[in-house]
């Protein structure tokens, strides 16, 4: 079966489709970006496709494999990157085709709807006025755009059962604006709690609004979607795993449902009470303190920032929700009307000194609601407020009013207001150009840290001689190692350290297989499942695919793709990145490289990733 994509040429304001024959998003992004040689172009340019599609396991019984998976040039890393939104295509399918893809610029700000009704596909352009998108009915932002959508395409979205996907004003005005889809309540012409998804990572949003004119997208329809029956399903699962499906299920996602041991669940509920001092806080200054007071802040965020959470989402009751397909692992939990992650809420909480819960929640809210990517907001802000904190700039400069407390020696819970304060004060200034902050929205971290002489406290790996990325937040080598799809899980995160070599490997088989999720559009935390079952699952679908092999070749497709843009992973040029690395190996007593300069590490990684990178089969 071809792969069908609406191809949409926004200059032109026409549509097609495009056909191929590829396995999913990732190899058909890859395929359209090299036949137009866009690594030529600059990463706003009109001309570089933007892809949203799913997998080819949609439709059937397989749960956790519909998320809608965006693909683009990143402003951020200056290469291709991946980006996806849980649930989402459990609507989008229902339109009949795999995706569909943007190259060109529409003249004005631009809603596409695509519906499809009775077998017949439309397509359609509404230009729409982003101040009135963004600032609609009393609210502001991704809200107002939300309730924008109800208010004006309901007949639509109704007719179809169409879920949105929408950008904030942060796309229009910063490089690292996200992407955002909303489940509908159709019954009630609202947006159902919990079930939302940000893909947020790079600056997704900001290439579709600055790149495409998109403002947001309406997509649903009632075609049916065939796919495998859970008979079929149990078959494979009991002849390869000797249990059931949903009995596999069960075990493998039981993190992000809830923990009997742990006695909670979701990445947030479990990521605090797991990994404990050696969560990333204080702009990753955690790493140097001695191991006694890690704890003092460990214990100081589960009492403040954990406990809430812990008694409202699980001992008193249990908001938990589906990201929009339903889904048993309900792994989305809501403290007070708002979904909790672990990685957005700890960018804006402990990493930027703030350890209550509902002051973080706000900074959160109001960041979600510009519609930009919070992990990334939080190393902004964390590099700014260490940089007044440490007196290197006023805090005028940095676009705040005040000083934050930063210093953990001197830090007391209390400062946690004024730490918010200050940070929803930087996340307006990082909006309108207002100090570093507002360098930081416009040009990105390293380029403004660099503007500013402050490189040495921002965290991130440089890529080419101007982009890149900071990394997820995991002290943890393998997320600023040097290789090809950063900020994402697409490696080993895990806190270790290990000889270069080896950890090369390991890494690079976790690279792979998560390549394989995103292609398949699954959710990463059915990854448990779905990995040992790949080949079967797909044979399905009647899609014979070699995994490692197509994995290998698509992953070298991403790297290849790098190198010709110029953004290509550079050696760590701020010290706290190096420090990062270097102060994780002599945490787990790596004697051979703790306290020695990261250099002779980085290049022996590199060298041994780069030798599987272009060692591997062809595709
Ligand atoms: S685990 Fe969560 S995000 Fe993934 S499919 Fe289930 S509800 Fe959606």
């Amino acid at each position: 079966m071809p792969y069908r994509l609406i191809a949409i040429k926004a200059d032109e304001r026409r549509w097609w489709e495009e056909t191929g024959d590829w396995l999913g998003p990732l190899d058909a992004a890859v395929d359209l970006n090299k036949r137009l040689q866009t690594w030529r172009m600059k990463p706003l340019d009109p001309g570089i496709p933007f892809l949203v599609s799913w997998g080819r396991l949609v439709g059937g019984n397989f749960i956790g494999v519909h998320r809608a998976v965006a693909v683009f040039r990143s402003p951020q890393t200056g290469a291709l990157h991946v980006s996806a939104m849980g649930g989402a295509a459990y609507r989008f399918m229902r339109t009949g085709v795999n995706g569909l893809v943007i190259i060109g610029k529409f003249n004005k700000p631009t809603l596409i709807l695509i519906g499809s009704k009775a077998g017949k596909l439309s397509v359609e352009f509404q230009e729409v006025d982003l101040d009135r998108l963004w600032g609609y009915g009393g609210r502001t932002g991704i809200e107002s755009a939300k309730q924008f959508l109800l208010d004006n395409y309901w007949d639509f979205i109704y007719e179809h059962k169409a879920r949105p996907i929408v950008t904030g004003p942060g796309a229009a005005s910063t490089i690292m604006g996200a992407i955002a889809s909303y489940e509908v309540d159709y019954a009630k012409k609202a947006y159902k709690l919990g079930a939302e998804d940000f893909a947020a990572r790079a600056g997704g949003g900001s290439a579709l609004v600055r790149g495409h004119n998109v403002a947001a997208m309406l997509l649903g329809g009632d075609s049916e979607v065939g796919g495998p029956k859970m008979g079929d399903i149990d078959k494979i699962f009991i002849q390869k795993l000797g249990k059931t499906y949903i009995q596999v299920l069960n075990e493998k996602t039981i993190k992000y449902r809830f923990d009997p041991q742990l006695g909670t669940g979701g990445t947030f509920g479990v990521n605090y009470v797991h990994y404990r001092e050696l969560i990333p806080m204080f702009n990753f200054q955690s790493i140097y303190l001695p191991l006694e007071e890690r704890r003092k802040w460990s214990d100081a965020a589960i009492e403040h920032f954990w406990k809430p959470f812990q008694e409202e989402a699980f001992v008193k009751s249990r908001s938990w929700y589906n990201c929009g397909e339903p889904c048993p692992v309900v792994c989305k939990k809501v403290w007070r009307g708002k979904k909790i992650d672990y990685e957005p809420l700890n960018a804006v909480g402990p990493y930027i000194g703030v350890f209550t819960l509902g002051s973080a929640v706000k900074v959160a809210d109001m960041v979600d609601n510009y519609g930009l990517d919070t992990i990334e907001v939080g190393y902004d802000l964390g590099l700014a407020f260490e940089a007044v904190d440490r007196g290197l700039i006023e805090p005028e400069e940095a676009g705040l009013s005040g000083r934050p407390v930063m210093n953990p020696l001197v830090y007391d819970v209390s400062s946690s207001e004024l730490n918010a304060s200050l940070a929803e004060e930087g996340v307006r200034s990082l909006m309108s150009g207002v100090g570093l902050l507002g360098r930081i929205g416009a040009i990105g971290l390293r380029r403004a840290a660099e503007e500013a002489g402050v490189v040495d406290y921002a965290v991130y790996v440089p890529l080419g001689d101007s982009n890149y990325m900071t990394p997820n937040y995991y002290w943890a080598p393998g997320m600023v190692a040097p290789i090809y799809m950063l900020g994402r899980y697409w490696t080993n995160y895990n806190p270790t350290f290990m000889d270069p070599v080896d950890f090369a490997k390991s890494v690079y088989s976790r690279a792979l297989m998560e390549l394989m999720i995103d292609e398949a559009g699954a959710c990463r935390f059915h990854r448990g499942w779905l990995e040992p079952t790949l080949k079967e699952v797909y044979g399905l679908v009647g899609v014979d695919v070699d995994v490692d092999k197509f994995a290998a070749a698509v992953y070298r497709e991403f790297a290849d793709y790098a190198q010709k843009a110029g953004s290509t992973p550079r050696f760590w040029e701020s010290k706290r990145t190096r420090d990062m690395v270097t102060t994780m190996a002599s945490e787990l007593g790596a004697k051979d490289w703790a306290g020695k300069d990261p250099l002779e590490w980085y290049e022996k990684f590199k060298t041994a990733f780069d030798g599987l990178v272009y060692g591997g089969p062809n595709r």
